[in-house]
């Protein structure tokens, strides 16, 4: 299950980034994924709030999935256009453009996280 390892990756990278800001708790996590990526979102959303609950320090983390359009440029034409069932062809001129833009993407785009106050009075 493909969903699981990227969320398997996903989680790990969080919870790095979480201790070394000394957080107590995951808030918030927020993805984009590109429309082109491949990723079924449910499948993965239901991979990451499988791990989470695993662990305290991400127990109940909310995860938000903004979905990238998958969008190329027109070398001819220069127009921007939405590529539709994965075909980059350009409405304007007809012409077939591998300029992608977007919607190939996989990224963590943002976290909230928690932390505590005692960490200070060491
Ligand atoms: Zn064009």
């Amino acid at each position: 299950m493909h969903e699981l390892a990227i969320a398997q990756s996903i989680v790990e990278v969080v919870m790095t980034r979480a201790r070394e800001c000394g957080a107590t708790h995951v808030k918030l996590v927020r993805l984009q994924i590109g429309e082109a990526s491949g990723i079924m979102t449910d499948s993965l959303a239901f991979s990451f709030e499988m791990l989470t609950s695993l662990d305290p320090l991400l127990d109940g983390t909310q995860l938000l999935i903004e979905s990238i359009p998958h969008v190329a440029h027109c070398g001819a034409c220069a127009q921007e256009f939405a590529i539709i069932n994965l075909v980059p062809l350009c409405p304007i001129c007809q012409q077939w453009s591998g300029d992608i833009i977007s919607g190939t993407e996989l990224q963590i785009q943002e976290m909230e996280i928690e932390t505590a106050l005692s960490v200070m009075e060491e």
